[in-house]
């Protein structure tokens, strides 16, 4: 069975004067160690599904799995990393900040945690920065602290929303190649969100394309191999 199932569903936003459709009865299943790109434009409900997935809200209809069972609410094992570099505790370091999550979700203690705390920082580049403060950071850089801090999680599968968003383009097409190198290495599994189509055929190894319908906000999924 698929590693993560969604099915059919719907997500809706109930305001006081109206109802959201953001994605409706949308159904894709994911199997290890794709990268699958949630790709399409501003309003289709991109972010609003990556959420869903991620446990910070419930579908209005239908069903998201986990391993054959249904996600309630967000886990150690599938790991967020969002478009906002606003996440990070102010008063732990950057190594803290990655060891602290490790910590508190109980994946990994002491030396195991520094060790991978360590890894990760490496890999988006921060190694010299390890011992800063997030304040003594620009956007950019406290950002591929969330990165790491949402990779070094190992979760069962990553989700991403627009990670790069706040990076320049020079450090963003850094960031790509070497995440592309890492997660083809250790066969990672991603969720990634972009509107970029550049960025989606760098990153992905599968398209979902998101489109909105006039009226209503109705999605619907084809699935694309970009190396076909
Ligand atoms: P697999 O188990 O092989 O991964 P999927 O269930 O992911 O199969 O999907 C099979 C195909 O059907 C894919 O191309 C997928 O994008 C497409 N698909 C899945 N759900 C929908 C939908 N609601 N509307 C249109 N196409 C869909
Ligand atoms: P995308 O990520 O593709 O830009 P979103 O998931 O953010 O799309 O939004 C999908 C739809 O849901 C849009 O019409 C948006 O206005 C609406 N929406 C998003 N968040 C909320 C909210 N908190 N309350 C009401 N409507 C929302």
């Amino acid at each position: 069975r698929p590693l993560l199932e969604i099915d059919r569903v719907t997500l809706q936003y109930k305001t006081t004067d109206s109802l959201v459709t953001a994605t409706q009865s949308v159904s894709f299943n994911v199997h290890p160690g794709d990268r699958y790109i949630l790709l399409g434009p501003s309003g289709c409900g991109k972010s609003t599904l990556l959420k869903a997935i991620g446990g910070y809200l419930q579908p209005t209809s239908g069903a998201i799995r986990l391993k054959g069972r249904e996600v309630h609410e967000p886990g150690p094992d599938r790991m967020m990393v969002f478009q906002e570099f606003d996440q990070l505790l102010p008063w732990k370091t950057v190594r803290q900040n990655v060891e602290f999550a490790l910590h508190a979700s109980g994946r990994l203690q002491g030396r195991a945690a520094a060790e991978r705390a360590e890894y990760y920082i490496s890999k988006v580049g921060l190694a010299k920065f390890i011992d800063s403060y997030p304040h003594m950071l620009s956007g950019g850089m406290k950002q591929r602290v969330s990165i790491a801090r949402g990779m070094a999680m190992e979760p069962d599968v990553l989700l991403m929303d627009e990670p790069f968003a706040a990076l320049d383009a020079l450090t963003r097409r850094k960031m790509q190649d070497e995440l592309l190198r890492l997660w083809d290495d250790t066969q990672f599994t991603v969720l990634f969100v972009t509107h970029s189509i550049e960025e989606a055929i760098r990153v992905g190894t599968r398209i979902l394309l998101l489109t909105p319908h006039p009226g209503q906000v109705r999605a619907e999924l084809n699935s694309i191999d970009p190396s076909q």
